[in-house]
């Protein structure tokens, strides 16, 4: 194919980075902390990241895959890989993401009607609205099929009422994708529905959890005579089941990295192998003054790098851009595994300088391993838990037969994809 041809991609890298050295604000590159507090939700893009956001926005890069015609960037997998580089290689970051382009975008462009993506589509790849997402509820996690949140059908709208929990970024977002039963008579795979619901109103209450680092970056959302619009019903009535785990796949592999992840576990503190020289030291040969962390390193730096490339060689196989499959459950147990070891990694090499809080006594690197270390876990969790994932892929990928005495909701799920 003539787009993944060397010649054509080093012709485009030359695009991409002539592009990006003028249009890259400055103030980013020698500050990118603006940047990232706004992608940390929250407050509205001012200065500099507002002319960036709309620069990406415009060019349609923030999505560089999502069709041009939606506002995206239309490139090929092989040019988004190039672009990423480009950027790597100045340290800019992408100012359009969350959960709109990682989980919902793509899913709508593959289930949402012709008016309902020239809606939101274009929206999403210029961050002008934020998403959340209304799945699990305080009864319906692993076994997600049996939530109970309802829609009802009052003509001209849906009327909504029930509550969501983990809603992360609910207090921020604009609009929510929501599964909702709207048949509570069918089966409970067959009951739901797949609805967006705009945030912005009084039926709609989301309700911070404050964790005990005292940040909240997921809500309580309680609806109460919440309104959608009928036409914001995506896919079939009743058919949000399929639609849901279809998202699901987008979410999974968006958490595990894979695709866009670097090569080398990188920290707060800097590449892996680097931070281990300069807080354990060397021998006089060069080689890490500890044997044991040394052959543990050299082990997690080369699974590291097995799975980067296998993430990248996975975005290159998709060259129809059919997106992910069940084998996103693997992407994501092995993604976040990877992480987990970093930051243990990470604590180990740094020593009692790995159990820093905050105040003085440490500094905002030795401060970040620490939250990294914790979230690491979480995202064990999000998207399906590790265990479920196995699940998934013991049924849908190799095939073996359920256990005789599997969970009563084994057949639903975030488990099922
Ligand atoms: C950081 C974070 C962000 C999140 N953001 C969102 C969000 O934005 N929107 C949203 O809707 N949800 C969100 N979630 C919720 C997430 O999807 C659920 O936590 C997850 O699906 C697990 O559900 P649960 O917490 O109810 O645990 P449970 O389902 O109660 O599971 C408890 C334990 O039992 C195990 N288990 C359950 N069933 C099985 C089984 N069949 N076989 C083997 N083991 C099993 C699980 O692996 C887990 O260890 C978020 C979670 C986290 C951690």
């Amino acid at each position: 194919m003539a787009d993944f041809g060397r010649d054509h991609l080093e012709a485009f890298r030359l695009e991409a980075r002539e592009w990006l050295e003028a249009n890259y604000p400055a103030s980013l590159r020698a500050d990118p902390a603006p940047l990232n507090a706004w992608l940390g939700g929250g407050q509205k893009a001012t200065g500099d990241v507002d002319l960036w956001r709309q620069r990406m926005g415009e060019k349609g890069w923030g999505v560089p895959t999502w069709p041009k015609q939606y506002g995206g960037g239309g490139l090929t997998p092989a040019e988004a890989r190039v672009l990423w580089e480009e950027m790597g290689r100045i340290g800019a970051i992408n100012p359009i993401g969350g959960m709109g382009v990682i989980m919902f975008g793509p899913t709508l462009l593959e289930y949402g009607t012709e008016a309902q993506i020239m809606e939101h589509i274009p929206r999403i790849a210029r961050a002008e609205v934020r998403w959340c997402q209304g799945y699990s509820e305080p009864n319906a996690g692993s076994d997600l099929a049996s939530l109970q949140t309802k829609a009802e059908d009052k003509g001209d709208h849906w009327l909504i009422n029930g509550q969501k929990i983990w809603t992360s970024g609910a207090q921020y977002a604009d609009m929510c994708f929501c599964l909702v039963r709207t048949d509570p008579r069918a089966k409970k795979h067959e009951g739901i529905s797949f609805i967006m619901i705009p945030m912005h109103q009084p039926g709609v209450d989301p309700r911070p959890i404050r964790l005990i680092n005292d940040s909240s970056p997921f809500c309580e959302t309680f609806f109460t005579d919440a309104k959608a619009p009928k036409e914001n019903l995506v896919g079939p009535l009743n058919g949000g089941w399929t639609v849901g785990k279809r998202l699901l796949q987008h979410e999974r592999q968006g958490i595990s990295g894979a695709g866009g992840g670097a090569n080398r576990p990188m920290m707060a503190g800097g590449p892996l192998n680097e931070m281990a020289v300069r807080y354990v030291g060397v021998e006089d040969d060069g080689r890490l003054a500890d044997a044991d962390l040394r052959a543990r390193l050299t082990d997690h730096l080369m699974e590291a790098k097995a799975f980067a490339l296998t993430g990248r060689r996975a975005a290159l196989e998709d060259r129809n851009n059919r997106g992910p499959s069940a084998s996103s459950s693997i992407l994501k147990n092995v993604g976040s595994k990877v992480r987990c070891d970093s930051a243990e990694l990470a604590l180990e090499i740094m020593g009692h300088q790995g159990v820093g809080w905050g105040g003085e006594d440490f500094n905002a690197d030795e401060v970040a391993i620490v939250r990294t270390w914790l979230g690491g876990k979480a995202g064990t969790i999000a998207g399906g838990s590790y265990e479920v994932q196995n699940n998934i892929i013991s049924k849908r990928i190799l095939n073996l037969p359920d256990q005789p005495h599997a969970n009563a909701h084994t057949p639903g799920g975030k488990q099922h994809a």
